[in-house]
């Protein structure tokens, strides 16, 4: 079922928690809302679920206008970060318990129900356990069987909010990778908030990045992360370094480096913010023409296949953060303290509206 957001509006007394969200997701799409604590990722779940109603706007599904109905008309099931099982119920009661709270004239029969569950346990790779209780249950468990019970009732929509925030990073991982394949294989329509950029990149078709109740960017984890939109996207979606410089005859200048003007930025006189990806800093033991920027190796930290390196550069005294791969690192033999020569491999360029940054 597709989603559509018109013109949402949300003030919790004065303060705007969204301002105006229009957001399209197709039919079957697993789509992420990514932005920093208090951006409205949360509030807009819930008026999408029908657990909170906007002030302006409308919530249409699949073409049919569901802003004034209830959560229940909505057929929407959840996720939630805590998401309480009943503890007194067995993993298989705790999945059966949508199917058979419902009216007698909508409800399976018992073997209809004890059919769904087995072949949801299954789905979640939970057979084995059917019988535990939830206290019986790792974090990462709960939560698949939370997602199981959600099922259940055949949600024409699944919200998931933070559904893995409460686990460590190892079951986070996992469990991010087994939804990403659930959801390969039975494409329901789904929408999960989360504040983790890695955790958006790794499993969402989509991206919806929030910032204090606006929408700044849309896009595949692809487009967002090679083509951030400004400089809040940018340095949302991952380290960055930042350079100051200017557009002189034609190229970026930042200290000695000379670069060409990339697409986006007019080439008349013009202070200009760089942005780098310490991944995109290239490391050099000569200097070759103007095309390098000196600096010493102040630390370096060579802890896995990747090294972070943290560079003071000789000019104007600035720190700039690197990683290199370990086979570079062995190859430039780098000590602390070093001088070294380094460049960007690729780079964007926001004109800032405030220079000040
Ligand atoms: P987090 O990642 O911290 O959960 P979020 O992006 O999900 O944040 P929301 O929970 O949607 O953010 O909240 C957005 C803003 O609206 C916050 O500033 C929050 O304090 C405010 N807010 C949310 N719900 C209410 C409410 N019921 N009453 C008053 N203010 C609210």
């Amino acid at each position: 079922m597709s989603i559509e957001i018109r013109n949402v509006n949300k003030t919790f007394n004065s303060f705007k928690a969204l301002d105006n969200i229009n957001l399209k997701i197709n039919t079957g799409e697993l789509v992420a809302l990514l932005g920093p604590s208090g951006s409205g990722k949360t509030t807009l779940l819930r008026i999408i679920a029908g657990l909170e109603y906007s002030d302006e706007g409308s919530i249409i599904f699949d073409g049919e206008d569901n802003t004034e109905k209830s959560t229940q008309d909505r057929k929407v099931g959840f996720v939630f970060q805590h998401y309480a099982l009943f503890k007194h119920m067995t993993v298989f009661e705790n999945i059966a318990f949508g199917l058979k709270v419902r009216p007698s004239k909508l409800r399976p029969s018992k073997e209809a129900i004890n059919e769904k569950v087995n072949e949801l346990l299954s789905l979640v790779k939970m057979k084995e356990l059917a019988r535990r209780y939830p206290a019986q249950l790792s974090g990462g468990q709960r939560q698949r069987i939370a997602l199981a019970r959600a099922l259940a009732v055949e949600p024409r929509v699944l919200l998931l909010d933070e559904p893995f925030g409460a686990l460590d990073a190892k079951v986070r991982k996992d469990l991010r990778r087994w939804l990403r394949k659930l959801h390969d294989e039975h494409p329901i329509t789904s929408v999960f908030v989360t504040h983790d950029q890695e955790e958006a990149l790794d499993v969402a078709d989509k991206i919806v990045i929030l910032n204090q109740g606006k929408i700044e960017q849309i896009g595949s984890p692809e487009e967002v992360y090679d083509n951030p939109i400004n400089p809040f996207v940018y340095n949302f979606l991952g380290n960055v370094n930042l350079f100051h410089g200017r557009v002189h005859n034609g190229k970026v200048e930042i200290g000695t480096l000379r670069l060409d003007v990339p697409k986006n930025v007019g080439t008349h006189n013009k202070n200009i913010i760089s942005y780098i990806r310490p991944h995109d800093i290239e490391i050099s033991l000569e200097a070759v023409g103007e095309d390098f920027i000196e600096a010493e190796v102040i630390f370096i930290r060579a802890v896995g296949p990747i090294v972070n390196l943290e560079l003071k550069r000789s000019d104007s005294g600035g720190y700039v953060e690197a990683e290199i791969s370990r086979e570079v690192y062995r190859t430039l033999s780098l000590q602390e303290k070093q001088k070294v020569y380094f460049r960007p491999r690729d780079f964007k360029v926001f004109i800032p509206e405030d220079y000040s940054i």
